[in-house]
């Protein structure tokens, strides 16, 4: 009789417990706030353009070469609206052959690349490889709707320098601003360096 009653306790326990499980996909659970989907590129909101030169660090480091990258000239740094000399034009990455490790996040100058960290960036099923191809407009999307909810170390970086002093748009860039001699430069001024020299033959 008493093992009966522990058996019907357990039964109803079990019966009464709340559900551990969901209705994937209508339902889903919290992704981690580190958790590492695909990379997607940010939109700077201040400016009104991508954070993104197309300087060619990530494309370099990227370990399986999935990433496509070609830069162009800016306009809104002629009109004295951006400091970005360079703006990215075309960026491709192959979804299907990266392998999430980070690097490219790790090695962007610009805070211009971050990991997707919303449902979005693992439900990429398709028949279709090809789909799995991203073009500039895709891997921003995201970030300009305002959907990211990833885990983006950058933004720390942004906003701490929020408020410091700038040197004013138009003067950036102009030869009278180049450092002294022997002066070390700064990462984006290496960077924007490299992408003034004429590539190597
Ligand atoms: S996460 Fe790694 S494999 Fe994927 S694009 Fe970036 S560097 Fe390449
Ligand atoms: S390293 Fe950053 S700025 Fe350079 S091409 Fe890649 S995402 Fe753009």
């Amino acid at each position: 009789m008493i093992g009966v009653l522990k058996s019907l306790t357990a039964t109803m326990g079990t019966f009464m417990r709340k559900p551990v499980t969901i209705q994937y996909p209508t339902e889903h659970r919290k992704v981690p706030e580190r958790e590492r989907a695909f990379p997607i590129l940010l939109w700077d909101f201040n400016i009104d353009e991508p954070f993104c030169t197309g300087c060619h660090a990530c494309e370099r480091a990227c370990p399986v070469e999935c990433m496509t990258v070609t830069m162009r000239d800016n306009p809104l740094f002629a009109e004295g609206k951006s400091k970005r000399r360079k703006i990215i034009d075309e960026f491709y990455i192959d979804y299907g052959r990266c392998m999430r490790c980070n690097i490219c996040v790790e090695v962007c100058n610009f805070d211009a690349i971050a990991m997707n960290n919303t449902w979005s960036g693992h439900e990429l099923s398709t028949v279709d490889r090809k789909e799995l191809i991203l073009d500039l407009d895709q891997l921003l999307d995201l970030s300009k709707r305002k959907d990211l909810q990833a885990w983006d170390p950058a933004a720390e970086t942004r906003a701490s320098t929020e408020g410091r002093p700038q040197p004013p748009i138009a003067q950036v860039g102009a030869t009278e601003d180049a450092p002294a001699a022997g002066e070390p430069l700064t990462v984006a001024e290496r960077s924007a360096e490299e992408q003034d020299s004429p590539p190597t033959p």
